[in-house]
């Protein structure tokens, strides 16, 4: 038997969850796999039990849900527009930096072939390890480290998804980024961030701003 309600009931039902899948189609999801990976994963599980009923409460969206630790779970919206953005690009084998709750983990494990996922926080790590065994995931790799050094005996990799802002982009990050592949991640200070896309081509690389966001912040070595 599983600790976690997977089903869910009430405000965490599979309706609940259909009624938040429109409401990201709404704002402009238009990404059918990604709408699909946020029907399939149960959000509830990801943040801390006292607030599983407002997993997908479209009231909550603009404010961060606390997942353990002094550190929250992403937006949903934010979520699903990083994801469509780096699946525009080849997704074999992609780098999450900054696993948390593992809900992001989850969605793009339903998408991309293989995930490696880093950590500084242990107990959020194998809280993260712990869901994704529970809803029966497979092609997740995770470890406790500092995301600034990337993986690098797992790369290059086809996508780096960041869920963390650094103030400058970590040089070790773009050099484990194979030529084709895209990275996304927020950039910049505490008040303000710009959500950016980075192209390897052959000849370097090509740089995109998609909007102003807030995460919080990318800190350098492990943490207790
Ligand atoms: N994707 C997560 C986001 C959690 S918030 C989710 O949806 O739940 C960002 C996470 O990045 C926090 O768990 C924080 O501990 C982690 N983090 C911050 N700096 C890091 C670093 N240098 N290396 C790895 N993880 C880091």
């Amino acid at each position: 038997m599983t600790r976690y309600d997977l089903a869910g009931i009430g405000m965490t039902s599979v309706r609940a969850r259909a009624r938040f899948v429109d409401r990201l189609a709404e704002k402009g999801i238009d990404h059918p796999e990604v709408l699909d990976a946020f029907s399939a994963v149960p959000r509830h599980i990801f943040v801390s039990e006292a607030f599983n009923h407002l997993a997908y409460s479209d009231q909550h969206w603009d404010k961060a849900l606390p997942i353990g630790h002094g550190q929250t779970i992403s937006q949903p919206f934010t979520v699903a527009l990083m994801t469509a953005t780096l699946l525009d690009r080849p997704r074999r084998s992609v780098l999450e930096v900054g696993t948390g709750s593992g809900f992001q983990t989850a969605v793009l494990a339903h998408l991309c072939e293989r995930v490696f996922s880093i950590e500084r926080l242990e107990p959020l790590l194998l809280r993260a390890r712990e869901r994704l065994e529970a809803l029966g995931v497979t092609n997740v790799r995770s470890k406790l480290g500092d995301g600034h050094q990337g993986w690098p005996e797992r790369g290059p990799f086809a996508g780096i998804l960041v869920t963390a802002a650094p103030w400058a982009v970590p040089r070790a990050l773009l050099e484990q980024l194979e030529v084709g592949g895209r990275m996304v991640m927020p950039v910049g200070g505490d008040e303000a961030q710009e959500l950016k896309v980075y192209d390897r081509t052959a000849d370097g690389f090509e740089e995109q701003v998609i909007e102003a966001v807030r995460f919080v912040r990318l800190v350098k070595g492990l943490g207790t």
